[in-house]
């Protein structure tokens, strides 16, 4: 049973409170697995959905996506099984455009779909030549008639194959204001999956081929060369969720490693008993502690605090990510062989955590905001 004792902290409210506690103990009948990877998660999304979760993914009316909600979400499903973290993530960050900044119409449309668990929803940002440099992406979107045509490739698109739409980015112009937002459903005739990527931590993932996508003029996400902006906004939002289920992931690693070293006999007692496990043991609860607070202060500024808080929500995942990985790989050192065994949780989740420190803004790109933002400040 993890430390549940964060959860007296000021920046939650008694909603949150009895949220987490309903998340766990749903979380605790999880499907199991099967060996089919994108019906697991049509599974997830769906159980989700009908469990009343996935609301949390999208805006109710005018009123944003609570952030503390969603990073408590995302800590307890993660604690419990990644792919079901991620299934319920990407409801939020595929439709994030939509309910930040989508017409009521795009709203009625998509957001209730989502939020049942009915549509599957995926963000393409990123192209073969342009990841963290989002800015110099090269797929195209053109007024042709009365419908907008997009030409290119988009990949490590998660959900992608499974998706019922992409929210998609395209230049409609030179520069970072050249960009625009779209809805494109997977059925959109010249859109196609033209290969699906087999990650460390498998979950659906895929390049995608935008040949001549046609969709109608009112696809079109905010006005055309505003998808800069929406796509940062967005990923601003859902970054501190990042390092929510970074957190998770570390949680668990420390009641793994906990468990496993209690019981793991060493001389006349247990490897718990040796003061080096022991000084390891207070390493990982301490990142741990330390993740949470930046994470739930980041959470709690950009629900209630009114501020501009880019630093820090990128302070909180750059933190929670890197502190988990390390908190994992400690967890795997301390089960000795056992840590690097297939199917021993540790080993899962020390793969787990690894592609956090690389998507919505990796590492040296959260550095990058901070530090810019340290220095506008001094100026
Ligand atoms: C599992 C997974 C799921 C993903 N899901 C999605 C998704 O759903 N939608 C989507 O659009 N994208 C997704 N991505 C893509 C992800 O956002 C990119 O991989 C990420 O932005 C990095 O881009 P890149 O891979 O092109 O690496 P690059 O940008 O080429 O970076 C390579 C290295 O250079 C470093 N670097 C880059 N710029 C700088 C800089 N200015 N200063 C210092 N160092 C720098 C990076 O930190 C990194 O270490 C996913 C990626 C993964 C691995």
């Amino acid at each position: 049973m993890p430390d549940r004792s964060f959860l007296a902290w000021p920046f939650f409210d008694p909603k949150h409170r009895e949220l987490a506690d309903n998340l766990r103990s749903w979380s605790d009948s999880l499907p199991a697995r099967t060996n089919d990877l994108d019906a697991d998660c049509r599974t997830l999304v769906a159980e989700l959905g009908q469990a009343g979760f996935l609301k949390l993914c999208v805006s109710d009316g005018d009123r944003r996506p609570d952030v503390r909600g969603l990073a408590l979400a995302r800590e307890t499903l993660a604690y419990h099984s990644a792919l079901a973290d991620f299934s319920f993530a990407m409801q939020g960050l595929g439709s994030g455009a939509i309910s930040l900044f989508g017409t009521i119409e795009q709203k009625r449309e998509w957001l209730p779909r989502v939020a049942s668990g009915q549509a599957i929803a995926a963000f393409a940002m990123t192209e073969p030549a342009a990841g963290s440099d989002a800015a110099n992406m090269q797929a195209t979107a053109e007024l042709v008639g009365n419908a907008w045509e997009l030409i290119g490739e988009k990949t490590y698109i998660s959900n992608g194959g499974i998706a019922d739409f992409y929210l998609t980015f395209a230049r409609t112009g030179e520069g970072s204001r050249g960009i625009s937002a779209f809805i494109i459903p997977a059925d959109a005739e010249g859109l196609s999956v033209a290969e699906r990527i087999d990650v460390i931590a498998p979950h659906p993932l895929a390049r995608l081929k935008y040949d001549k996508v046609r969709v109608p003029a009112d696809a079109i996400v905010g006005e055309p060369g505003e998808g800069f902006r929406i796509g940062m906004e967005t990923l601003n939002l859902f970054r501190v969720t990042v390092g929510a289920a970074a957190l998770g992931l570390a949680r668990r690693a420390l009641e793994e490693a906990i468990a496993f070293t209690r019981d793991r006999r060493l001389g006349s007692g247990t490897l718990a008993d040796n003061a080096v496990t022991q000084a390891k043991l207070a390493d990982m609860a301490l990142e741990i502690d330390a993740a949470a607070l930046l994470i739930y202060r980041a959470a709690w500024q950009q629900d209630v605090g009114g501020t501009d808080n880019r630093r820090a929500a990128a302070m909180a995942k750059l933190y929670a990510t890197e502190a988990a990985q390390r908190v994992a790989d400690a967890a795997v050192q301390l089960h000795g062989g056992a840590g690097v065994t297939r199917g021993v949780k540790v080993e899962e989740l020390y793969r787990d955590v690894r592609a956090l420190r690389i998507y919505e803004g990796a590492s040296e790109v959260q550095r990058q905001i901070i530090a810019r933002d340290l220095l506008k400040e001094a100026r």
